[in-house]
Parts: C-alpha cells; sequence; structure tokens
C-alpha cells in the first residue's frame, strides 16, 4: 500500500456511521433478566434471552422511551408505528439465530447532527434492537457468555455526509454527549456502552458519485477510530491508484500494527431475510406520550454551550471543555449566583480541580470534598477583592490533595491575613507618603509604588496589592489637595 502526497490530495474521504449505543435500563429489552456489567459470566439469562423455544418477549418500555429521547435530540421524525424484525444470521454469540431487530419500520427516522462549522450531517434513522452475547477466547478455550445478550441498543445511522477524521470525531463525540446528558447511556466506548462501525470510501474531490464502502467493525475509541480511518484512506487511494479495484468488505482495525485486515466479504440486506417478529408486538406510539416526553428532557449540550457563552459570558474555550461533561456543569450551574461567579468558578473547575481529578471518568464523577455554596463562597470573596484570585487557586488545591475543608481553610486565610484594616492601612500609608500622593494626583502613575510599599509593610506582606491598589486609587480619586 503505497501512495504519493499528490495523490492522496486528488481524492475525498467519505464516512457514514452505524453507532451502537448499550441504554442503561435496569432489565434486558425482551425480559426480566438485570444488566450488569463484569457479572459472572451467564447468570443473568433467561428462555428469553437464550432463545428457548416458546418463550415471549416483552418489550421494555423504558428502553423504547430512552431511544424516543434520542431521536428528539437528533431532531428526527419518531415513527407512531414502528415494528421489530428478525435479523437472521448464525453465529455463537447469538443463540435464537436470529437478533430482533427494526429494518422496515424503525422507530426514528431522518434528523441531523450540526457540526461546529454549521455543517449539517443528516441521520437516516434510528432504530432499536438487541445485543449479542460476548464470545471470549481463554486457556486456549473458546466461551460464550450470554450476558449481554439481550441488552437493549440503538443504532444511530448515519447519511455519508462525514468528510474527514475532524468532522468523524466532532460526529461521534456529539453523540456522546448527547447520550450521558440525557442519561440514556454510559456511553463508554472501552467498556462497549458505544461502539461504532465506520464506514469508509473514497472519490476523487470532483465526483459526486460515492464510491466502494469497506466498512470497519466496532471500533471502541475515538483514536483509534481516527487512525483507522486514516489508514483507510491511505490504503483505498494506494489501491485505486495503481490500478486495481476495491471491493465491498469488512475490516477490523489492528491497534498495535495501526493497520486494517479483511474479515469477510460484505453481507448484504437480502442475505439477512429480514421479516417481521412474530412473537414481538407492533409498537404503537400516543403522540401526546412523545410529545410528555419532549417536556420532560434536560438541557441539551449545545443549548448548554449557549447559555455559558452568550449569558454568562464563560469564553469559548473554556465552555467546551466544561459542556463535555455533565456532573461538572451541574456543579457549576448549582454554585454560581451569578454570570460572574461563574466565570471564576468555570475557570476553577476547569483548571485546579480537574488537575486534580485527571481522568475521564473521575471528571465526569466529579466526586469532590469541596460543596457548591463553599466553591460559591470563595467566588464571593475573589469577587469582593477579599481573597487575590491566585490565592484561591491556592485554597482550593489545598482543600483536594489534602482532602481539608474548604470553609475551614476560608476562615483560616481569612483570620491570618485580612484581621487589619485595610482602608485605614491605605490611608495611613497615603499621608505617610504625602509627595508620592502628590505626583500620583498630577498624573505620574508610578508614585503609587512608595504608597503601595508602606501598605506591604505594615501588613507583613498579607494585603492582596491588588485590592490595596484598587483602594488607594480610589481615595486619591476623591482627594483634591494634599
Ligand atoms: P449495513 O447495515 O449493510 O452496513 P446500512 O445501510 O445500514 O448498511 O448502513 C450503511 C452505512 O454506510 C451508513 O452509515 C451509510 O452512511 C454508510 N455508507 C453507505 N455508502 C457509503 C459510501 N459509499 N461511503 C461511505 N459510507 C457509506
Ligand atoms: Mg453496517
Ligand atoms: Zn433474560
Amino acid at each position: 500500500m503505497f501512495c504519493r502526497k499528490n495523490q492522496l490530495e486528488k481524492y475525498e474521504l467519505v464516512c457514514g456511521l452505524e453507532t451502537h449505543i448499550e441504554l442503561s435500563t435496569k432489565s434486558k429489552m425482551f425480559c426480566p433478566c438485570k444488566l450488569e456489567f463484569g457479572a459472572r459470566p451467564n447468570v443473568n439469562c433467561c428462555p428469553v434471552c437464550t432463545g428457548a423455544p416458546g418463550a415471549l418477549p416483552i418489550i421494555n418500555q423504558r428502553a423504547i422511551r430512552f431511544a424516543i429521547m434520542m431521536g428528539l435530540a437528533l431532531s428526527c421524525r419518531i415513527n407512531l408505528f414502528s415494528q421489530m424484525e428478525r435479523k437472521n444470521y448464525f453465529y455463537p454469540d447469538l443463540p435464537k439465530s436470529y437478533q430482533i431487530s427494526q429494518n422496515e419500520n424503525p422507530l426514528c427516522t431522518g434528523g441531523y447532527v450540526v457540526l461546529e462549522s454549521g455543517k449539517r450531517i443528516r441521520v437516516n434513522h434510528i432504530h432499536i434492537e438487541e445485543d449479542a452475547g460476548k464470545i471470549k477466547s481463554e486457556d486456549g478455550g473458546i466461551y460464550i457468555d450470554y450476558n449481554r445478550g439481550g441488552t437493549p441498543l440503538i443504532e444511530i445511522v448515519s447519511e455519508p455526509d462525514i468528510r474527514g477524521v475532524r468532522e468523524l470525531c466532532e460526529y461521534i463525540s456529539f453523540i456522546q454527549t448527547t447520550a450521558r446528558y440525557l442519561g440514556i447511556s454510559d456511553v463508554r466506548m472501552q467498556e462497549g456502552s458505544l461502539r461504532c462501525d465506520v464506514n469508509v470510501s473514497i472519490r476523487l474531490k470532483e465526483s459526486e458519485r460515492l464510491g466502494v464502502r469497506v466498512e470497519i467493525k466496532n471500533m471502541n475509541s475515538i483514536a483509534f477510530m481516527a487512525k483507522a480511518v486514516e489508514y483507510e484512506f491511505k490504503r483505498q487511494v494506494g489501491v485505486i491508484e495503481s490500478g486495481e479495484k476495491l471491493f465491498q468488505e469488512t475490516r477490523r482495525y489492528d491497534d498495535s500494527l495501526n493497520i486494517t485486515q479483511s474479515m469477510r466479504e460484505k453481507e448484504n440486506v437480502s442475505d439477512y431475510l429480514y421479516f417481521p417478529d412474530p412473537d414481538v408486538q407492533d409498537i404503537y406510539i400516543e403522540k401526546s406520550e412523545v410529545e410528555k416526553i419532549e417536556k420532560s428532557m434536560p438541557e441539551l449540550p449545545n443549548q448548554k454551550l449557549k447559555r455559558y457563552t452568550k449569558d454568562f459570558g464563560i469564553s469559548k474555550l473554556v465552555s467546551e471543555i466544561l459542556v463535555k461533561y455533565s456532573n461538572p456543569s451541574k456543579f457549576l450551574d448549582k454554585s454560581s449566583e451569578n454570570a460572574d461567579q461563574a466565570v471564576i468558578i468555570a475557570n476553577w473547575i476547569i483548571g485546579p480541580v480537574f488537575s486534580f481529578l485527571k481522568t475521564e471518568s473521575a471528571k465526569e464523577n466529579f466526586k469532590i470534598g469541596i460543596s457548591c455554596s463553599e466553591i460559591n463562597k470563595l467566588a464571593s470573596l475573589v469577587i469582593g477583592k477579599k481573597i487575590s484570585s491566585s490565592n484561591a487557586k491556592k485554597i482550593i488545591i489545598k482543600s483536594l490533595e489534602n482532602n481539608l475543608s474548604l470553609s475551614e481553610l476560608i476562615k483560616d486565610y481569612i483570620s491570618s491575613s485580612i484581621s487589619f484594616d485595610i482602608e485605614k492601612i491605605c490611608e495611613e500609608a497615603i499621608l505617610n507618603n504625602k509627595k508620592a500622593a502628590r505626583d500620583y494626583i498630577n498624573g505620574k502613575e508610578k508614585a503609587l509604588q512608595p504608597i503601595l510599599g508602606t501598605v506591604m509593610a505594615k501588613t507583613k506582606g498579607q494585603a492582596n496589592i491588588v485590592a490595596a491598589k484598587d483602594i488607594i486609587v480610589n481615595k486619591l480619586k476623591l482627594i483634591t489637595k494634599i
């Protein structure tokens, strides 16, 4: 697979994504078996999810509700009639030899994701289905764990509108954040609650026709997904440029070698012999039910981004980081009473607090020993110039790293540092430096230095220099003769 840079430049990357999200319901899609990550193999199974003849599946209402929420969040049409079908294929992780899925009549159709550039990535549809079991090879044997079999999934199928790796990452991050906000899934790629099949093709830049697509199965990290697609783009250009033909196939990404490898020729829809599952009821939804769900939905990431940047005046960069997580932004919302506080607290969250929490999951869980009211108090003190922002940051770090109460640390700080009357000390410092005061009033900025110096000397360096400067400047404004 060799190709030159000028060959790469002639082509454009085209991607469409099939995104699977495991819904975090309490029980499975069609039976009361528990959903548990990491349980002992084959303990959460019953005749329904293992496909015993005669067992009758009953649809999990909560899963439907979660799927509708995702549909609404991606501006899809919610179909008031939809239907479960059997997707027939043989593989040992599928005890029934078919998967209950949707084909002709999915729950949601249409919809889109808006990228930062304003470009829309269209969503073809969202359907519901059940997950398969897990195959593990261990100690020279092959084992199957059916605990995951029957887990409710939604599959979001995009149109092939994605044109580059950046768009791809933005699209999948958007879906992940949205699902997290809706509280419908853990969406953890490493644990498999978010998995993607990436369809990749190339075409000459001026061409309108889509090229032959290759499907890379089960990507479980955004970084790997980006690498796999970059590799696949180069490989496909190499094939075409050497005069050969691409064919539709399924490939897997090997992260240790950073290459994609062929798994099998791509199956066609007709290979699955889809037909409506006679054991499962059709799904009829009341329009009023959809409206009720829509009303109960939480604020979504893009709405929150707008609120942070426009209403609070938090910088775009800080807002974008915050919006990725749900709990940190809940903390911010609860702890700030106004925009000034929000800006300060937002910076503390993504600054000292995030450096302390380090991992992505710790940031999301946001378990810290500081309460909303404590951080609010600290922000008010900074705004009231009772504590400088750099000292406040130090106090936060001290509290986090040593597991000390923030309120106690604030109390200590205030009693040790502001036990003097800063107003009075500033006034005295002006009177002790009359010449400097006169010079300052006459326009000599630098003359402030000896006055400030006196203040710092009298307070043994404890005074907040910014606050002291403000006080002195304000006092000097009121003086006309000294
Ligand atoms: P299947 O289930 O057989 O993979 P689907 O039609 O459900 O087929 O999914 C097809 C996916 O492949 C969609 O996400 C679509 O956007 C994408 N796709 C289709 N054609 C191309 C193409 N030429 N290049 C890249 N992606 C494509
Ligand atoms: Mg597919
Ligand atoms: Zn079961």
